[in-house]
């Protein structure tokens, strides 16, 4: 059984979504994974951000215009007299539920349910269509088997539990639809796995039935050697091994959620990155073979925030880094980057939610310095830190500001920390001289 996801470009159209529908209805057992339609999320994120500032008319009026847009979707979607009233009452009622919430005060809990209601109707809407289209299709609903533990990651023993009883139950059928995205948390409330999150879905299912492959269908064909929205003169790799994968998705290549590889690459489950709009083309193939050595693809990842941390004597100082990491472990934050120095430690961090008393912590025992607004710039590739061009790096950016570097870590990535203001105009040097072979 093969597993496909479907981004929200891919389903957020009428031509689409026939495009869709095509790709699935080769006969095979499938499970369908969906995001909601595009710039749905978006908009729901702002209706909440509406309640919370209590400015519920201004939530009101998105509410009705996202409402307005569905219905002018169905109308040219479906062409079934029965089936349009039907899924017209079906988006009425999630609509009547976010005008509820305008009376609600604002909750993680609320915002979570607010949130889940672009995939419950994408997977609604496009299971009407099939329906239509003459294709039987059976909805999984994901709430029922999806649910992440006390430490926010997936309970594989009870999805995998769960979704075999869902998909027996639903025998003969074909295609199985179901929510990207959204789950239960561990206290049974509705949650989600992050923005993006409907790739790691994918994966989650794709490891707990023991899928052959993973399949992302998205709005490109595959993974580009780098961000093809600042970057020009980008282009498709056709091949990456998971741990490269794993970099790139890590480090900000946004085609991918940043968990994506993790629970398929224990088994070796392939991950295919295909282009919805253009199937023929070959996309990107994540398997565990690897390939030449050198730079494949350069990422980057905004919003980081560098922290010096200076001591007198670390090195002397047994214990001082222990010290500096049980603060960073109490308040549950994780290290991207790390640079070490006789005097001083610098390292980075993307979450930046509980920084003052992180600060407030680390000032009893050294100096502290904070950058903010850095991105990390990674260059990924099959044992990229031995290949003999490496060194031209430095070359390349010699007018660039370096933070930081991180070399060495894993042999696959190097690491570099700048400017948020200097990323743009560093990858596309990065790209000039690696990819397009401008001699320096
Ligand atoms: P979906 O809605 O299908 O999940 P996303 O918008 O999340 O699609 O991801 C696809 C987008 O990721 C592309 O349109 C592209 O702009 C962006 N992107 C960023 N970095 C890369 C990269 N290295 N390769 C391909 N796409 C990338
Ligand atoms: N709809 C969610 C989002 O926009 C999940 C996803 O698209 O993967 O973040
Ligand atoms: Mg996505």
């Amino acid at each position: 059984m093969k597993v496909l996801k479907f981004g929200g470009t891919s389903v957020g159209s009428v031509e689409n979504m026939h495009n869709v529908k095509n790709i699935i209805s080769d006969g095979d057992k499938k499970v369908v994974v969906l995001s909601a339609m595009s710039g749905t999320t978006n908009h729901l994120v702002a209706i909440a951000q509406a309640i919370e500032l209590g400015n519920p008319s201004d939530a009101i009026d998105k509410i009705n215009n996202l409402h307005e847009t569905y219905f002018k979707t169905i109308d040219s979607l479906l062409t079934d007299a029965h089936l349009i009233v039907d899924v017209k009452n079906y988006v009425s009622s999630v609509f009547e539920f976010l005008l509820e919430c305008t009376n609600k005060s604002c909750s993680k809990t609320l915002e979570n349910k607010i949130l889940a209601q672009g995939e419950l109707l994408s997977t609604y809407i496009f299971n009407s269509f099939l329906k239509q289209e003459g294709i039987s299709a059976t909805l999984l609903p994901a709430l029922d088997f999806m649910r992440t533990d006390a430490f926010n990651e997936p309970d594989i023993d009870s999805i995998k539990v769960n979704l075999e009883r869902l998909i027996s139950d639903g025998k003969g059928s074909e295609i199985y639809i179901t929510q990207g995205f959204i789950c239960l948390d561990d206290e049974g409330q509705i949650s989600n796995l992050q923005r993006g999150g409907s790739d790691y879905t994918a994966t989650i299912i794709g490891a707990a039935i023991k899928a052959e492959e993973v399949q992302i269908w998205t709005d490109i064909d595959g993974m580009h050697n780098n961000d093809p929205r600042y970057v020009e003169n980008t282009s498709a790799i056709s091949n990456l091994s998971f741990e490269e994968a794993a970099e790139l998705a890590y480090f900000g290549a946004k085609i991918l959620h940043p968990q994506t590889v993790t629970p398929v690459r224990k088994d070796s489950i392939p991950v295919r990155l295909k282009n919805t709009m253009k199937p023929e083309a070959h996309g990107t193939l994540i398997s565990k073979s690897t390939s030449e050595n050198g730079i494949k693809a350069i990422a980057a990842k905004d919003n980081i925030t560098a922290i010096k941390i200076k001591s007198a004597r670390m090195l002397q100082a047994h214990g001082f880094l222990k010290k500096v990491f049980e603060i960073f472990e109490t308040y549950q934050t994780s290290i991207d980057m790390i640079t070490t120095s006789e005097v001083a430690v610098s390292l980075t961090i993307d979450d930046d939610k509980n920084l003052e008393s992180i600060i407030t912590e680390l000032e009893k025992i050294a100096l502290i310095e904070v950058d903010t607004n850095q991105s990390i710039v990674c260059l990924v590739g099959h044992s990229v830190v031995n290949h003999q061009d490496t060194y031209k790096l430095f070359q390349i950016l010699q007018d660039v500001k370096i933070r930081m570097i991180s070399y060495g870590g894993s042999k696959n990535n190097i690491s570099l920390l700048i400017d948020s203001k200097d990323k743009i105009n560093t990858l596309q040097k990065l790209n000039d001289y690696l990819f397009e072979l401008v001699t320096l």
